[in-house]
């Protein structure tokens, strides 16, 4: 191989520009050509290309969101779009890519390899760590930094005026951000989609805290979580079934995404590139690049598409225990 591709697509992740960085340099570093291609696979489509060397990233592992644009590319799910695709690699002289996204990203890969037997790699960026074959995904310790930042600053606000707040943060099908930053930030419940905890416990939870002195009390709840009621609901219940709460909601948002990467996500990305950019000098293809027990793993893409990730159920217990 002497001409790899890099893009960055699906939902961006803070860590995306370190990863870019890392594989731009990693080829330089073995004597490979590098194409930057903007905005996905809808500039994979369009030719939307830019050589890259060492220098192109400069300043770069230190910035949230992705130079290199992100975007969602209907086009790319048409065999006539992959066709096209195709066509600009073959013009640019490209022989792999390196994918940084999420299982949608991924499975565009993939149908890409199998339809033209191209070389892919993927990377996986998406703050919500819910891809299979790593423990940690790009950009999910950053938010989780964030997130904890924005409680704590919410906590301040609470406890001075005996408030409940209920937090919501995202993950709609996973509760990986609302369970470690729910821990973190001294919730004391945390709503999730894999675990109906139900109203009652909720009620009971609350009461049970304050009959034990607390004078704020910080309901981290997932966009997903599995009660069903998001959190103006949430309050509306409150309101309307428990006595003397002075109840506030707050929407995280977007801000959850942005931000620099944290040290383990600049780390984190690093490494993923330079596995990512050395399996496919090896010859390989349609893996995944991951982390697990603190060793770069490789996981066949389709594997990392297919498979589900678990909420820790010792971090579950903790938050029980915690919450007491
Ligand atoms: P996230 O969900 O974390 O934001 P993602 O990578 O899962 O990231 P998607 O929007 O699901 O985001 O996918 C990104 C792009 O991948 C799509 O816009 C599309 O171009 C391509 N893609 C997804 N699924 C397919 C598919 N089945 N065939 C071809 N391309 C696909």
């Amino acid at each position: 191989i002497r001409k790899i591709a890099v893009l960055t697509s699906g939902g961006d992740a803070p860590g995306m520009n370190a990863a870019v960085r890392a594989v731009v340099r990693t080829c330089a570093y073995h004597g490979v050509e590098c194409i930057g291609v903007y905005r996905g696979y809808e500039g994979l489509i369009e030719g939307d290309f830019k050589p890259m060397n060492a220098r192109s990233v400069r300043g770069i592992i230190n910035k949230g969101g992705t130079m290199l644009k992100s975007a969602r590319s209907k086009e790319f799910r048409t065999k006539e779009g992959r066709e096209k695709a195709f066509q600009n690699i073959i013009k640019e002289g490209i022989e792999g890519l390196v994918v940084i996204g999420g299982d949608g990203s991924f499975t565009g890969a993939l149908v890409f390899n199998q339809e033209f037997g191209f070389p892919v790699m993927g990377i996986p960026g998406t703050i919500d760590n819910d891809i299979f074959g790593t423990t940690h995904t790009l950009g999910f310790d950053t938010a989780l930094n964030t997130v904890v930042d924005a409680i704590d600053k919410i906590r301040d606000t609470a406890s001075s005026h005996n408030r409940l707040f209920f937090i919501e943060v995202m993950g709609r099908d996973v509760g990986h951000i609302a369970l470690n930053t729910g821990i973190a930030g001294g919730a004391e419940e945390i709503l999730i989609p894999e675990e109906d905890l139900g109203l009652d416990r909720l009620k009971e939870s609350l009461n049970r805290s304050r009959k034990t002195g607390k004078t704020s009390s910080i309901v981290v709840v997932a966009e997903g979580d599995k009660i069903g009621k998001n959190i103006f609901e949430l309050k509306e219940y409150v309101d309307e079934n428990m006595e003397g709460y002075d109840v506030r909601v707050s929407v995280l948002g977007h801000m959850q995404r942005g931000g620099a990467p944290s040290c383990f996500d600049r780390v984190l990305a690093s490494r993923m590139g330079v596995k990512a950019v050395e399996t496919l000098l090896e010859g390989e293809t349609n893996y995944m690049v991951g982390l697990k027990n603190n060793k770069m793993e490789l996981t066949p893409l389709e594997q990392a598409i297919k498979g589900k990730t678990k909420i820790n159920l010792e971090l579950l217990r903790v938050s029980d225990i915690m919450s007491t």
